[in-house]
């Protein structure tokens, strides 16, 4: 773990050239290095005019300097912010003259590890700031800004209240044993559990959502040859201004391709490539093809709106009939400008159904409005946070054991003391989420991957 007490600085704004650059430091005391620099003492967290000066007294820049005193700033320490005109080279001399000063560089990420370390924010907290920072899209950015403002937080620590209330219950049952199951009975020990879980579920599903968000959606885009699949694609690309590439390492005829679509992956795979054969060959290209499939998140079978009334023939129906009965699909309906007939969306049997042309695109607007909504960019999922691999993986972990204990509540005469390890097991998960039980090797891996300055 990085030392928290001596004096750290960066450049804060990106790269380039810009109307102002910020350079930022944070230390345990600053006002030498701000009497240094600027030469005169800041009123507490207000933007004050100065001229910032190096070593022999010569002018670096000009513009505004606020000191953040200890605890009322980010980090929880000192800060100090100097906001300059954004060149290369002017604000290198201050970052340099920072340093002279007695700052050192700071790592990526170390201001924000500080505000962790200070307890200003827990680890979703910190998490948040670097999500919020690369979200690609408005509704990730809203995602993870619900992270930073400790919505997720409150949530988990909701949950981990209600989880603790009931260990306490159950331990006080062990000290008492002669009473144990019917004082559980008398609490309604199970009916906790089971509001627990169903609190747990809702987060998971929260959580779920957000991660889609931030990872991107796969989608397998499926269909015949010549039904315009690629031309679809080069339309949802065209629009987004994403690049269309061939994805290295497949064997027959482009079978996958990658584009992007508000930051969502679209994969697409060619149905060719699913029909029965006997060619060993092929079965094996298949074989991957499916695989590709089934790892999606959701899939669009892309159909001819000419074709029998726009059905799916026999081998979309196989192709169909295969996918996994829980994976989102959409049935698409391209060429409407050659079948006639006006664009939309409707829903047959639950399935949702679109009537576009990739061709002039028209009713494309559609597609991605059904897209963006199953990736969790809109609707029902529009308060996700925006959670990471590890944040989903402590909250199963948590809804595994919870499930476990309800189970064992359930028994004739209920293991207690199991129970209870049970419930201990899934409070460590959920508090590793906030960072009270965390590695200083999780801590390291999760604060390198910031920027630099934050
Ligand atoms: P893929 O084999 O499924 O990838 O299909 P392509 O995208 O290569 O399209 C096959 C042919 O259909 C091309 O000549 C496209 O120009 C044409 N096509 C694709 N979509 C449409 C459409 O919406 N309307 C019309 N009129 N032609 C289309």
């Amino acid at each position: 773990m990085r030392a928290t007490t001596d004096t750290i600085t960066a450049i804060a704004t990106p790269a380039g050239r810009g109307a102002v650059g910020i350079v930022r430091v944070a230390g345990a005391k600053l006002d030498g290095l701000i009497a240094a620099i600027v030469g005169k003492a800041l009123v507490p967290r207000v933007a004050t005019f100065a001229v910032f000066r190096d070593a022999r007294n010569e002018v670096i820049d000009q513009g505004l300097a606020i000191h953040f005193p200890a605890p009322h700033s980010f980090t929880g320490d000192d800060v100090l912010e100097l906001h300059g005109h954004g060149g290369k080279a002017v604000l290198e001399t201050l970052l340099a003259r920072c340093v002279e000063a007695g700052a050192r560089l700071a790592a990526p990420g170390e201001f924000t590890q500080r505000a962790f370390l200070n307890g200003k924010i827990d680890l979703v907290q910190a998490e948040g700031v670097a999500d919020l920072i690369d979200a690609a899209t408005t509704s990730a950015a809203r995602a993870a800004a619900r992270s930073l403002s400790g919505e997720f937080s409150r949530e988990v620590g909701a949950v981990n209240d209600a989880l603790i209330e009931l260990a306490m219950l159950v331990e006080a049952t062990l000290d008492f044993p002669e009473e144990d199951i019917d004082l559980l009975h008398a609490h309604d020990a199970s009916a906790r559990v089971a509001a627990i879980r169903g609190r747990l579920a809702r987060l998971l599903a929260r959580a779920s959502a957000g991660a889609r968000l931030r990872d991107g959606l796969a989608v397998a885009l499926i269909g015949r040859p010549n039904v315009g699949k690629s031309s679809l694609l080069n339309r949802l690309a065209h629009e987004d201004a994403a690049i269309v590439t061939p994805v290295p390492g497949t064997t027959r005829d482009s079978v996958e391709r990658d584009v992007s679509l508000a930051g969502i992956a679209l994969t697409v795979v060619d149905t060719a490539g699913l029909r029965a054969t006997d060619d060993v060959v092929e079965q094996m290209g298949i074989a991957r093809t499916w695989q590709a499939v089934e790892r999606a998140d959701a899939v669009l079978v892309l159909l001819d709106a000419r074709d029998q009334a726009g059905a799916p023939d026999a081998d979309d129906a196989a192709i169909l009939a295969r996918l996994p009965a829980a994976l989102p699909r959409l049935i698409v309906h391209n060429k409407a400008d050659l079948a006639g007939g006006a664009c939309g969306v409707w829903t047959h049997e639950g399935v949702v159904h679109l009537r576009l042309s990739a061709l002039t695109g028209e009713g494309v607007e559609c597609l991605e409005r059904e897209l963006l909504a199953i990736a969790g960019a809109s609707g029902d999922t529009a308060h996700g946070f925006l959670a990471r691999e590890r944040h989903l993986a402590a909250l199963r972990e948590a809804a595994l054991h919870l499930a476990a204990a309800a189970t064992q509540l359930a028994l004739a005469a209920p293991p207690l003391e199991l129970f209870a390890e049970e419930l201990r097991v899934a409070h460590r998960a959920l508090a590793s989420l906030t960072g009270a039980f965390t590695s200083d090797d999780l801590l390291g891996v999760i604060f390198a991957r910031f920027c630099i300055g934050k």
